[in-house]
């Protein structure tokens, strides 16, 4: 799964999803990917989420939806992304999945559960990619 936020030069935040889906997921299976607020979500005065990890759990929290709104609220993307993550272990501590937070100043974090999260990062101040690891 590749989950991808862009802030452009206008302000301007989008965000989108492109996933092979579950290993051995049945045929005609709709996984968190099409859901807007499951694997991503954005909006232009707060920032963004992406999201990758098992879908059929983390669709039942809209974990990007939750952690836009937290970083509305005030939360930083760190805090956002790992609270999102926790409400989701307290009720399944097997699953594994992960979510990057973005928020519209450019300040990012990831946070993962049962899995190594790695994302990436640019800005048009750097040279190169950066990449980060999360570790659960
Ligand atoms: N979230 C995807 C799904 O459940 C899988 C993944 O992120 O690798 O379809």
């Amino acid at each position: 799964t590749i989950s991808m936020a862009v802030i452009d030069k206008a302000g301007r935040i989008a965000v989108g999803t492109s996933t092979n889906g579950l290993t051995f997921k049945i045929p005609g299976r709709v996984g968190d990917g099409p859901i807007a607020g499951s694997s991503s979500y954005a909006d232009d005065e707060v920032g963004a989420c992406g999201a990758t990890g098992n879908g059929d759990i983390m669709m039942r929290f809209l974990p990007c939806y939750q952690v836009v709104e937290s970083m509305r609220r005030g939360m930083d993307p760190k805090h956002a992304a790992a609270d999102a993550i926790s409400r989701i272990a307290r009720k399944y501590p097997d699953f594994f999945g992960a979510v990057f937070a973005l928020n519209k100043d450019g300040v990012h974090a990831g946070a993962c559960h049962g899995m190594i999260f790695l994302y990436s990062v640019k800005t048009p101040s750097m040279k190169d990619v950066e990449i980060f690891t999360v570790l659960p």
